[in-house]
């Protein structure tokens, strides 16, 4: 592990209240308010329809860079802290909605099937809205067990994602 620590990807969606909002305070939380943690870049918002239960609004998805001192545990325990935070309760429905979910996409390149951690995310290949925006954010990932992120967008069309703001908006690299 390097000084800045390890590179870490954050999958963050929200389809309740004011979405948008939502996801840009998650932003700004993961930008401030996690020790030992680092916001490097950030992809355009994202809407798209509800995966699961289709009663429920729209979503506003996007994914974060992070670089992290934190161990794997440790990081996904501040990630609750921020969803609980803000608003989000567990009702134990899985994919209902929610205020803020934040998921841990990628640690590293490390694999990782813990009690409550399982990374590479076991959804992240299968969704569109975490498969685009990472290949915006970092060209050339390799994804263990899967290979570079481009062959997975090549996957998908992105007709059901709308950006929310022009190419140009993307944070990639650099900190804001
Ligand atoms: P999904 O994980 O399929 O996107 P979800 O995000 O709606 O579903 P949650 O209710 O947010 O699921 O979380 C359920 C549990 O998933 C959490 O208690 C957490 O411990 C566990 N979990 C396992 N792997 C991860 C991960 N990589 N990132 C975040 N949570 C994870
Ligand atoms: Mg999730
Ligand atoms: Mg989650």
């Amino acid at each position: 592990m390097t000084d800045a620590g390890l590179q870490v990807f954050v999958g963050i969606g929200a389809n309740l209240g004011d979405p948008e909002a939502q996801v840009r305070e998650a932003f700004r939380r993961l930008a401030g308010d996690v020790p030992e943690t680092r916001l490097t870049g950030q992809s355009r918002l994202y809407r798209n329809p509800p995966m699961g239960p289709q009663d429920q609004p729209d979503y506003v998805n996007a994914v974060a860079r992070l670089y992290t001192r934190l161990e794997p545990l440790g990081l996904l325990h501040a990630l609750q802290a921020i969803e609980a935070d803000c608003g989000r309760e567990r009702d134990g429905t899985r994919w209902g909605p929610r205020l803020l979910d934040l998921d841990i996409l990628l640690f590293g390149d490390q694999v990782l099937d813990l009690p409550g951690l399982h990374v590479p995310h076991p959804g992240l290949a299968e969704r569109d809205f975490v498969v685009l925006p990472l290949a915006e954010l970092a060209p050339g990932l390799k994804i263990p067990g899967e290979g570079l992120i481009e062959r997975l967008a090549r996957r998908f069309d992105g007709a059901s994602l709308v950006a929310l703001e022009d190419p140009n908006v993307a944070r990639v690299g650099g900190q804001r």
